[in-house]
Parts: C-alpha cells; sequence; structure tokens
C-alpha cells in the first residue's frame, strides 16, 4: 500500500490512461513498423539496394492527422479528455478521430485500475497491468491486420514463466511451463490437422504463441476453460459477422482477439469460472 487502497487503484488508472495513449500508438505503427523491416529485408535478398526511408518507429515522426497531416499537440493528446475537447474531430481539418482512440485508453485504465484494486500497489499488480496491456494491443492488432507479432507474443510467453517463478501468480512454475508447451502444441496439432483433412490454415503460428503465452500465465489446467470460451465466442461473432456481411475479404475473422479476450476474463474472474459459465 503506498497511500490508500482507493487513492493507489485511482493512480494506477490514471497511469493506465496515459499507457493507452501510448498503446494506441504501438497498434497502430507496429504492424507498419514489421511490413517495412519485411519489405526491407525481401529487397536486400533479392540483391537491390533498399532505399533509404524516412524514420519511423514508436517515436517518430510524432503524431499527425491522417488527413490534413495537422501535427497533434501535446494538449490534443491527453487521454480521452482531449477527444472529448474536440468532439472527436481533427481542430484543422474537422476530420473525424477514430472513438476507438478514447475506447482503448479508457479500457487500459479501467484494467490498471482493477489489477491495483485487486492486489494493491505490488509487484504483482505491474505484472498483471503489463499483461493486460500486450493482451490488449496483440487482441487490436490481429483483428485489424490478422497479425500476432512476435515482439509481443514471445515477450509475453516469457514473462508469465518469470512472473510464475517470482510468485506474481498464484501458478507453480512447473504448471506455467507445461502450460505454455501443452499450450503451443494444442493449437499445433489442431493446426496440421485441419490441414491434412481440408487443406486450409485455419489459425497462424502467432495464435500457437498467444496460446502458449496464456498457458504461462494461468497454468495447463486453464487451457480448456480458455480456448472453449474463446471458440464460442469467436464461431458466435463469425456467423453474425456472416449474416450481416460484415466479413472481410476472403471471409477470415482472426482468432487472436477472442482467445486474447477469453485471456482478460480469466484475469478478471478466474479460469474456474469460465468453466462455470460455459457449463463444464
Ligand atoms: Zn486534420
Amino acid at each position: 500500500m503506498l497511500v490508500s487502497p482507493g487513492i493507489d487503484a485511482a493512480i494506477a488508472g490514471v497511469f493506465g490512461l496515459l499507457f493507452g495513449s501510448f498503446l494506441n500508438v504501438v497498434i497502430y505503427r507496429l504492424p507498419k513498423m514489421l511490413e517495412r523491416q519485411w519489405a526491407g529485408e525481401c529487397a536486400e535478398l533479392s540483391g537491390k539496394q533498399a532505399e533509404p526511408a524516412e524514420p519511423f518507429n514508436l517515436m517518430t515522426p510524432r503524431s499527425r492527422c491522417g488527413k490534413c497531416g495537422h501535427g497533434i499537440r501535446w494538449f490534443e493528446n491527453i487521454p480521452v479528455l482531449s477527444y472529448l475537447a474536440l468532439r472527436g474531430k481533427c481542430s484543422a481539418c474537422s476530420a473525424r478521430i477514430s472513438p476507438r482512440y478514447p475506447v482503448v485508453e479508457l479500457a487500459t485504465g479501467a484494467l490498471f485500475w482493477f489489477c491495483a484494486a485487486r492486489w494493491g500497489a505490488s509487484l504483482e499488480a505491474a505484472a498483471w497491468c503489463g499483461f493486460s496491456a500486450a493482451i490488449l494491443a496483440l487482441a487490436l492488432i490481429d483483428w485489424d491486420t490478422t497479425l500476432l507479432p512476435d515482439d509481443i507474443t514471445l515477450p509475453l510467453l516469457w514473462a508469465g514463466l518469470i512472473a510464475a517463478a517470482l510468485r506474481f501468480t498464484s501458478v507453480p512454475l512447473p504448471t506455467a511451463l507445461w502450460g505454455a508447451v501443452a499450450g503451443y502444441m494444442s493449437l499445433w496439432l489442431i493446426y496440421q490437422a485441419f490441414k491434412l483433412l481440408t487443406g486450409k490454415e485455419g489459425m497462424g503460428y502467432g495464435d500457437f504463441k498467444l496460446f502458449a503465452a496464456l498457458g504461462a500465465w494461468f497454468g495447463w489446467q486453464a487451457l480448456v476453460p480458455i480456448i472453449l470460451m474463446a471458440s464460442v465466442i469467436g464461431a458466435v461473432i463469425g456467423i453474425a459477422m456472416k449474416f450481416s456481411s460484415g466479413l472481410r475479404e476472403g471471409g477470415y475473422v482472426p482468432f487472436g482477439p477472442f482467445l486474447a479476450g477469453a485471456g482478460l476474463t480469466a484475469m478478471v474472474f478466474g479460469p474456474a469460472a469460465i468453466l462455470q459459465a460455459v457449463g463444464l
């Protein structure tokens, strides 16, 4: 406890709002950074001189309006408040700003608040804040691009094992380790069987790594409830999108956001509650 439990949680919530603002940058830029990197590597392999490009990373260039290029000033970049003050429009050209930005900030704030309220001002709470932020970024990046970058899934997996070793989670280290192994192997086997039977790829390797990470954070026993919840909600939303013709080209619904959602549910309610909810 730093001040009082209520104030500690409020401070964590405000920090979450700010961190959510950074997550918006990660969600938007990381896939583009990877594409640039891959394009550069392809050019190099085919013997072409890679064209020198403007630096593009999480820090530079500074955020701009996607329509008119107006540089976002610091007071236009205050989580949630700036969006409300600007009424969701660019101050220069009045182009609409996606409401997803303040929603991501609010969601991160709420998750950080929850972690501090649940675990107090502790390293344990900090570990779960990190988990929530990584999961949120993965869900949205996968939804947007159908990518689950190794730059997030692999550190998340390692962090789960380290958190178990340091007792930041209630999972004994062997349970976390076998959770990671079983998480990866189970989806890999399903993927291979599905490919053998249908000739199609139903998932990607990113899904195996994300599921392995969830196994590390919650232990192998939690894998069944997590995959059940992700599959049921994924199927319901997939079918709903089919009927509302909201499906993107190729009719592909990424699985990562549903795994991520089940992971957050497991954090908030505990894996056992998911089994109860699906009637097992
Ligand atoms: Zn603008």
